[in-house]
C-alpha cells in the first residue's frame, strides 16, 4: 500500500513512513493511493469478532508489507487491554433506531484514546526495528494531548511537546496532560486559539532543518494512521447493526474533521453508510459550507463543547482532494488560497457531491444544555456536550429513523462535569483511576504565540535527540 500527498508534490510513501512523517514535505495529507474495498461476504465475516481483532484485519488492509496480521494482532491486543469496558467500544441504545457508540472507555476518557493508544506501540514498534528516535510535536484543543501524552508517556523511543491554548481547554483536560510526571513529556500553554497553536504545530514541520534535527512526528488527526485506527470502530458498530445488509447512518460531533473522515474511508471501503451528519457548535465553518458552500473562517469562539472550537478543520483537506476527483494540484491551490484569504470557494460540482453524503449541524450552548436535560430525562444517559450535539443533530435531521443511526459518543460525562451538573443536577464522578487527579502536581510552560520560542523550547526538551543526530 502507497500513500499520495494531497497537494501532489511529496513522492509516494509506505505505511511507516508515513505514519513516521505524518503532514507530507509539502504541506498536505497523506492518503493511500487507492481504497482497500471489502466484498460484502467479506464483512460478514467480519461480524461478532473481538474488537482488538477485527481493528488488526481492517488497520491490515493500510499497513501493507510494513506489518504482519501477527505483529499488528499484538499491538491491537495490547492497546484495547487497557480500556475500561470488554466491548471497548460498546453501543448503547437511547432510541428505537438510535444507538450511541461508546468511543470514551479509554484511559483519558475520550475517543481520541481508540486510535492513541494503537499509535503509541505502532512507533514504539517501527522506531525500535529502525533503532530511531523521535520528537512528537502536537498541538490540541484538549483531548488530543492528554491522549497522546498517556500513549507516548515512558516510552524509551519517543519526546512529546504537546501545545495546548491557554485557559481554554477545561481543568481536567489540562490537568490530564499536565500532571503526568514522566520525564519524556512537554507541555506549552499557548497565549493564542487552538488554530494558532496548531498553525505553530504546521509551521515547525515545514521548517526543514528543525524537522529532520528534532526528528519530528505528529500524532494530530492528521497522521494517517490514526485515521486508520479510526476505522474499525465504525465497522463494528454497522456491522452489530445489520451492515452489510443493511444501511446506517452516523452522527458525529465534529472538530479537525478526523473522526468523521474516517467514517467515510469506512464508506470507501464498502459499508453501506447512507448519510453523515456533522455536528458543529457555534464554531460552525462545516455546517455554513454544507448548507451553501460558505468555508469562511472566523474567529473561533469558545463553547462547552472545547474539542469542537475550530475553524480550520485540518482533516477536511483530504476530502477535499477526493471531492476534487483526486487533483493535487487543484487541492493545493484552493488550500493556499484559504490560507492566504480564509475563504475557499470550493467548485460547485464538488460541493454538490459533498452536501450528498453530509449534512451539516449547528447547536448553540443553550441547545446544548437543553440536550444534555432532554436526553437524561427520557433515556437516564448522560452525555457530554459533544455527544448532546450528535444526539441533537439525529434528532433533528433524521427524527423516526428506519435505519439505525450511530451516534458517536466522544467524551465521558465526567470529563465534562459541569456543564453535565448544570442540564442535569448531576456531577458526574471521575473514574477510580482519574480520582485524584485534582490533587497531583502541574508541570507546564507559558509562551507568547511566537514559533521561535516555541522552537527553542522542543529543541531543549527533545536533547536526547540532538545528541545522537
Ligand atoms: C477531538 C474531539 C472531537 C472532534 O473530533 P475531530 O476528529 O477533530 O473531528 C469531538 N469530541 C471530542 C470529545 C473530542 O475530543
Amino acid at each position: 500500500m502507497r500513500y499520495v500527498s494531497t497537494r501532489g508534490e511529496a513522492a509516494p510513501r509506505g505505511f511507516e513512513d508515513v505514519l513516521l512523517a505524518g503532514l507530507a514535505e509539502d504541506g498536505g495529507l497523506f492518503l493511500p493511493e487507492s481504497w482497500p474495498t471489502l466484498t460484502p461476504d467479506e464483512w460478514r465475516s467480519l461480524r461478532g469478532l473481538p474488537y482488538a481483532e477485527l481493528s488488526a484485519r481492517l488497520i491490515h488492509r493500510f499497513a501493507g508489507e510494513a506489518l504482519t496480521l501477527e505483529e499488528l494482532r499484538g499491538l491491537t491486543a495490547e492497546a484495547y487491554a487497557g480500556f475500561r469496558h470488554p466491548a471497548v467500544v460498546p453501543l448503547v441504545q437511547l432510541g428505537p433506531n438510535e444507538f450511541a457508540l461508546e468511543l470514551f472507555h479509554g484511559p483519558t476518557l475520550a475517543f481520541k484514546d481508540v486510535a492513541l493508544q494503537l499509535l503509541g506501540r505502532l512507533f514504539d514498534h517501527v522506531l525500535k526495528k529502525r533503532g530511531e528516535r523521535i520528537t512528537i510535536v502536537g498541538a490540541t484543543s484538549g483531548d488530543t494531548g492528554s491522549a497522546a501524552i498517556e500513549a507516548c508517556r515512558d516510552r524509551e523511543a519517543v519526546d512529546i511537546v504537546i501545545l495546548h491554548p491557554e485557559g481554554r481547554t477545561s481543568d481536567v483536560q489540562r490537568r490530564q496532560m499536565t500532571t503526568v510526571p514522566s520525564p519524556n513529556v512537554m507541555n506549552l500553554a499557548i497565549q493564542g486559539s487552538f488554530d494558532d497553536c496548531q498553525d505553530l504545530v504546521k509551521s515547525m514541520f515545514v521548517d526543514a532543518p528543525f524537522r529532520r534535527e528534532m526528528r519530528l512526528a505528529a500524532v494530530n488527526s492528521i497522521n494517517w494512521a490514526r485515521i486508520a485506527a479510526q476505522i474499525p470502530y465504525y465497522a463494528y458498530a454497522a456491522l452489530s447493526l445489520g451492515a452489510p445488509d443493511r444501511e446506517v447512518a452516523v452522527s458525529v460531533p465534529t472538530g479537525n474533521f478526523g473522526n468523521v473522515l474516517a467514517g467515510w474511508a469506512a464508506k470507501r471501503m464498502g459499508l453501506p453508510i447512507g448519510k453523515f451528519l456533522i455536528g458543529s457548535n457555534r464554531n460552525d465553518i462545516l455546517a455554513r459550507f454544507l448548507a451553501s458552500n460558505d468555508m469562511s473562517a472566523k474567529p473561533v469562539e469558545p463553547s462547552l463543547s472545547p474539542s469542537m472550537d475550530i475553524q480550520v478543520s485540518s482533516n477536511f483537506e483530504r476530502l477535499l482532494f477526493e471531492l476534487l476527483g483526486r487533483d493535487a494540484g487543484a487541492t493545493a491551490r484552493q488550500m493556499k488560497d484559504f490560507r492566504a484569504s480564509g475563504r475557499m470557494p470550493v467548485p460547485d460540482a464538488a460541493w454538490r457531491e459533498a452536501a450528498k453524503h453530509f449534512t451539516g449541524f449547528t447547536l448553540d450552548d443553550a441547545g446544548t444544555l437543553a440536550e444534555i436535560q432532554r436526553l437524561h430525562r427520557e433515556t437516564g444517559y448522560l452525555a457530554d456536550p459533544h455527544t448532546a450535539v450528535a444526539t441533537a443533530a439525529a434528532r433533528a435531521l433524521m427524527p423516526e429513523s428506519r435505519i439505525p443511526v450511530i451516534i458517536a459518543a466522544t467524551a465521558h460525562p465526567a470529563k465534562f462535569p459541569d456543564a453535565v451538573q448544570r442540564a442535569t443536577g448531576i456531577r458526574p464522578p471521575l473514574p477510580p483511576a482519574l480520582a485524584d487527579l485534582h490533587e497531583r502536581p502541574e508541570r507546564f510552560t507559558v509562551l507568547p504565540n511566537d514559533l521561535g520560542e516555541v522552537e527553542a523550547q522542543v529543541r531543549a526538551h527533545a536533547r536526547r535527540n540532538t545528541a545522537d543526530a
